[in-house]
């Protein structure tokens, strides 16, 4: 035990050493925002990092040009533990979702358990995902066989209050066209589709459909294309929707019916609609061991860690398939005022803050902790185990 208390107490220490780098780091990716897939000097930087603490980088990998997986093995077998970090920023808004400190807390707790863990056993991986705002990299990271062998993952994202036990909605994404046909819309409005018509029909048919599903739906959309010139009929129409629930499957059966609001309202005006779909974005499955483990460090450093609120605040995350297929943490720690939206320039600017530095501190130390428990108790990685297949086997998610 005292052994335990001890190793505690040198990540810590590592952590804090690393503080001054960690800080330049954050605010030199904060600095230099870059979207979805076009991550490359975010990644430059932190596989450089990596590599020059003495980690094996491999980049890229599953055919994304900024995704990496970087290594270091403590010995031979034991466990596989990864942290991953996030890097990709908002169009006009920069890192208003804080990626810039999950990349710095992943890389500080990263330095900080090779300098000073002592194991003989394990492997501890940085794995960087990159798109997580819509393009869903962890997605084609997991289906391309990158988290085949890996045993638990974890990360963190900065909030707006404290919470290592926290869902997330499935969600899809559907791109809608709607095919009609020009016409001079004075002089023969006759002989006309009007494409428009059927994409706006497909809105008012949604609207009526909410009111028949469940609790905490959510459908929401824009019309991304309504016509060329307000005298000629549009002959091509497009918008895009949102299709979120808590649970996968109610996603699948709303995104019929909303394609069947779809397709009568372009039929009632002649037009025709094809659709495209996005990626489908699981629920988030909570693992319960690694929340405790990872409260428990936050709270030894005096942070508070609240349970999540009764309703909404949810969004959807690549994360959540994540978490179907091996036990994952994704927790959250304050660094904006409870009620401050991710997404806007509020939290862009606390991302560059000391309160985003401390949130950022904070969760490298509690990451760096958890992992050096799992890499040191087979216990613990055992009853991770077991509460990931006691939630498959109940088919819940928290
Ligand atoms: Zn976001
Ligand atoms: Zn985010």
């Amino acid at each position: 035990m005292t052994a335990i208390v001890e190793a505690q107490a040198v990540l810590t220490s590592a952590v804090l050493a690393q503080d001054d780098d960690l800080r330049a780091f954050a605010l030199d990716l904060h600095a230099h925002p870059e979207l979805a897939f076009d991550e490359h000097r975010s990644v430059a930087a932190l596989t450089r990092a990596l590599r020059a603490a003495g980690f094996a980088v491999e980049t890229p990998v599953a055919g994304l040009d900024t995704a990496f997986v970087a290594r270091h093995r403590f010995g031979p077998g034991g466990p596989r533990i990864a942290l991953l970090a996030e890097y990709d920023a908002l169009p006009g808004i920069g890192h208003a979702c804080g990626h810039n400190l999950i990349s710095a807390a992943a890389l500080g707790a990263a330095r900080a358990l090779k300098s000073v863990l002592e194991t003989d056993t394990g492997e501890l991986l940085v794995i960087g995902t990159p798109a997580e705002e819509g393009g869903g990299g962890k997605i084609i990271m997991l289906e391309q066989g990158v988290f085949d062998d890996v045993d638990a993952a974890l990360m963190f994202h900065p909030g707006a209050r404290t919470m290592t036990v926290r869902g997330s909605l499935a969600a899809t994404r559907i791109t809608m066209r709607f095919h009609g046909k020009a016409a001079h819309a004075a002089a023969a409005p006759h002989l006309g589709i009007n494409a428009l018509d059927a994409c706006i029909g497909t809105f008012n048919a949604i609207n009526a459909l909410r009111q028949h599903v469940r609790d905490e739906t959510r459908i929401h959309g824009i019309i991304s294309h309504g016509g060329d010139a307000a005298n000629i009929t549009p002959a091509y129409a497009e918008a895009k929707f949102s299709v979120r629930h808590r649970r996968f499957a109610y996603v699948q059966e709303l995104k019929e019916r909303v394609m069947t609001c779809a397709r009568g309202a372009a039929s009632a005006v002649g037009a025709t609609v094809e659709f495209e779909e996005g990626l489908a974005y699981a629920e988030r499955r909570v693992n319960h061991v690694l929340a405790e483990r990872f409260g428990a460090h936050l709270e030894a450093q005096g942070e508070r860690v609240l349970p999540p609120p009764e309703v909404g605040g949810v969004g959807s995350s690549d994360f959540g398939n994540l978490s179907q297929h091996l036990p994952a943490l994704h927790p959250y720690v304050a660094m904006v005022p409870e009620g401050t939206s991710a997404h806007t320039p509020e939290f862009a600017a606390a991302a560059a803050s000391e309160s985003g530095m401390r949130a950022m501190r904070l969760a490298a130390t509690a990451l760096a902790q958890t992992v050096a428990e799992l890499l040191t108790s087979p216990s613990l990685l055992e009853a991770v185990r077991d509460d990931f297949r006691s939630a498959h086997s109940s088919g819940g998610t928290a």
